[in-house]
């Protein structure tokens, strides 16, 4: 194996999604996910070489032991000598990375610093950080923000409605997420359009369990829908997206939730998963509405009417659409919920082409507008690949 692996990491609060990167080839070698960290029964799961393995963990092992396993898996696949650099996902960099960054003791720190904006997710990424410094001590490591690419979002998109001084003195104001996938699509749909990056317009909706959509003029990201966190904006797998601020004061004063109940409900109790009562689970939310179940239609329903809404909306900051674009777990498998999106947008002239849109799915692209109105595509997302790209590029800036 060549000097050419990068090791990508995306640590959540209980787990931890990883891929082994080739920078040449630029294929993932080995992937998988550590989860239930922290519980009785966390676990492994790793794919390397067409074979799937799950590894029980020991009780209560979080990220660093999770990490140490690994560590001795790729030792014992003969992959470890072959890594160059480490590459992490962190969600949140406010205003301070407007690009991806090669971690010191001060950049650590500043990433500390942000974690007040972002307290559900950026201390998991720092734990992530750590442990990997410790199991891989001599290798570079490299941050790459969810963040970054909504830094060029004009003031006038990215501000509340609130007291300015809120946005001067605490930083309060819309960032984005998903920045990386929204990035990787971008460029993707320039190369599948036939035109330059920087003179291609189009909404992109990125649909996994979290869920946001962006609006990108001439290659750069111009307005988002998640916000100050990633809660704002549509409908995801257990988040609510946008509602009426009121509400979480009325479910304090006159329900009797503690604020902490409160964001438990927002971040995990709503959603698809809310509406439905049932799953989060956008595969079986489309089984259960096939079948009959009410509450899944409805989840649905109202998933595609948020969506083709903030579309819709998304066509004000551009002054022309190239076009929609599907990507993530939801836009790149589910045609039912690509096909009402476009039905909804109908006043656009969009169109569909059935056949093309079955196509388009388990990790194919394509175009699957209709022959008329504007286009419309599916792209796989491999934000892993942006990261490893990342990683590589500040590694050999450290050398020169
Ligand atoms: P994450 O945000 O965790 O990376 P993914 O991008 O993997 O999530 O997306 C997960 C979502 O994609 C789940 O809701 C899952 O049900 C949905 N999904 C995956 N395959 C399909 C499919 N064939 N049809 C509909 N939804 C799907």
């Amino acid at each position: 194996m060549t000097n050419s692996l990068v090791f990508v990491l995306n640590c959540g609060s209980s787990s931890l999604k990883f891929a082994l990167v080739d920078s040449k080839t630029e294929h993932q070698i080995l992937s998988g996910l550590a989860d239930s960290l922290g519980s009785t029964s966390p676990f492994l799961k790793v794919k390397y070489n067409g074979n799937k393995e799950t590894i029980d963990l020991a009780s209560g092992t979080m990220h660093q032991g999770a990490i140490d396993t690994l560590v001795s898996l790729l030792e014992e696949y003969k992959l470890d000598d072959a890594i160059i650099a480490i590459g992490h996902r962190v969600v949140h960099g406010g205003e301070k990375f407007k690009s991806s960054a090669l971690i010191t003791a001060e950049i650590l720190s500043e990433i500390d610093q942000v974690s007040q904006l972002a307290p559900l997710h950026n201390p998991a990424n720092i734990v992530g950080i750590k442990a990997a410094q410790q199991a891989f001590a001599s290798l570079p490591q490299v941050a790459v923000f969810d963040t970054a690419f909504h830094q060029t979002i004009p003031e006038h998109a990215y501000l509340y409605a609130l007291p300015y001084s809120l946005y001067k003195e605490q930083g309060i104001r819309r960032y984005g997420f998903h920045g990386t996938s929204h990035y990787y699509v971008t460029q993707q749909a320039a190369k599948m359009l036939n035109k330059p990056v920087d003179q291609t317009n189009i909404i992109c909706a990125h649909l996994g369990n979290g869920a946001s959509v962006t609006a990108i003029a001439n290659g750069l990201s111009v307005d988002t829908s998640m916000g100050l966190t990633p809660l704002e904006g549509l409908v995801m797998g257990t988040r609510c997206g946008d509602i009426d601020p009121a509400i979480n004061n009325y479910l304090v004063q006159n329900l009797g939730y503690s604020q902490t109940q409160v964001t438990d409900l927002f971040n995990k109790k709503s959603g698809l998963l809310g509406i439905s009562e049932l799953s989060n689970d956008c595969r079986l939310i489309e089984e259960a509405a096939n079948d009959g179940h009410a509450g899944a239609q409805l989840a649905l329903d109202i998933f595609c009417y948020r969506l083709a809404k903030y579309i819709a909306s998304y066509t004000v900051p551009l002054g022309e659409l190239d076009a929609v674009v599907f990507t993530g777990g939801i836009g790149e498998n589910s045609d039912v919920i690509r096909a009402n999106v476009l039905a909804l947008l109908k006043i656009f002239g969009f169109t569909i082409d059935h056949q093309a849109n079955l196509d388009a799915r388990f990790g194919k692209a394509g175009f699957i507008n209709g022959s008329t109105g504007p286009k419309a595509i599916v792209i796989p997302t491999d934000e892993e690949l942006v990261i490893a790209r990342d990683a590589i590029r500040l590694t050999a800036s450290l050398e020169q």
